[in-house]
């Protein structure tokens, strides 16, 4: 019986956890809850309405996700994830990666957060030059 957890688990993560059955079920049910909690999805970056086909879930915390007896499981409370687009999300990681005030002294949840913070500000400046 193992209960493997991050950081154990990070070499698997992209290619074992992400295409894991439990993960799109857990995707699903994210994005059916949101739906049911704010009537809408939207990109937490760029803040712009969007479908679950645009979106990707960014992981506040790894906590919720497990790998027992081999098999992959998604817990992730739903406050452990946020939607992001594809090209928002990536410079949400673009970020994290490169801030090592973001990446080394804030847990991945405040860095996260303070990151996603200081996006909303630069892509809705970005949006009004372009109105
Ligand atoms: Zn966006
Ligand atoms: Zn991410």
């Amino acid at each position: 019986m193992s209960n493997m957890r991050k950081p154990a688990a990070r070499n698997t993560y992209r290619t074992g956890f992400l295409h894991s059955r439990a993960w799109f079920a857990r995707r699903d049910r994210w994005f059916r809850e949101e739906v049911e909690r704010h009537g809408q999805l939207r990109c937490e970056a760029c803040l712009q309405v969007a479908t679950n086909r645009q979106l990707e879930l960014h992981h506040l915390d790894y906590s919720g996700v497990a790998s027992v007896d081999g098999r992959w499981q998604a817990r992730e409370p739903h406050e452990d994830l946020v939607a992001l687009h594809p090209f928002c999300h990536e410079l949400l990681h673009r970020l994290l990666d490169r801030d090592i005030v973001l990446s080394r002294h804030r847990s991945r949840r405040n860095g996260s957060l303070f990151a996603i913070n200081r996006l909303q500000h630069k892509l809705a400046s970005r949006s009004e030059d372009h109105a």
